[in-house]
């Protein structure tokens, strides 16, 4: 695996939420972090079916862009009753002609799940794969993941995206409900973070 040197890194994301956590998460590391909507980077078309694969292009466009290592972060949900619906498309379940509407994405997925009346507990899990990318074209990958269930209605106004409506095993609250920095703890992100770290251990 080939080890982190740099004094910075730039995160290839414009999602804001994703972006603070990515922050609160390499804030032990004493490196530089740099937003991509900081550096005034297009956001590329994720064209690919798999979280790698999407994961791949926004990290190698940054790091081409900018000549700076970067790492991005393809996630999503999946839904075990919805044959594993959004997955790659979770983000796309929140478009509108206005701009991303995450209630309007938890309505239907929960909508979805009533019209095959899917059991209870509704079980599903976020997926979260990282790739640090270096302008030499080197890449290194890690996956996480964090399971649960749906809830509804949703609970909670922290967190972003469809945290209102994830229960994490092994507790009764939403992540939107839970302190931010024990989401930090047990997310799917944190998983895959942990991962990460050995890039950044000399
Ligand atoms: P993308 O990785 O930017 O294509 O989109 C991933 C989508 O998955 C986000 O827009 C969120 O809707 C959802 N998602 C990913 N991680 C989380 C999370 O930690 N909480 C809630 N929703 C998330």
């Amino acid at each position: 695996m080939r080890k982190f040197t740099d004094k910075r890194l730039l995160v290839a994301t414009h999602n804001a939420g994703k972006l603070e956590e990515m922050r609160a998460l390499m804030s032990p590391l004493g490196i530089e972090v740099v937003g991509a909507a900081e550096m005034n980077l297009p956001e590329p078309a994720e064209t690919e079916t798999t979280f790698v694969g999407n994961a791949r292009i926004k990290a190698h466009a940054a790091a081409q862009a900018t000549g700076l290592p970067a790492l991005s972060d393809d996630s999503g949900i999946e839904v075990d009753a919805l044959g594993g619906a959004p997955g790659v498309y979770t983000a796309d379940w929140a478009e509108t002609p206005q701009g991303r509407d995450f209630t309007l994405a938890m309505t239907r997925t929960w909508a979805e799940c009533e019209a095959i009346a899917a059991p209870l507990p509704r079980t599903a899990r976020f997926r979260s794969t990282l790739v640090l990318a270096w302008p030499d074209g080197h890449d290194e990958v890690f996956e996480g993941k964090a399971e649960g269930q749906l809830v509804w209605p949703m609970r909670g106004a922290q967190g972003h995206g469809y945290d209102p409506m994830f229960q994490p095993d092994g507790y009764e609250i939403t992540f939107a409900e839970m302190d931010p920095a024990k989401k930090n703890e047990i997310s799917h992100r944190a998983d895959a973070f942990r991962k990460l770290m050995a890039c950044f251990e000399v």
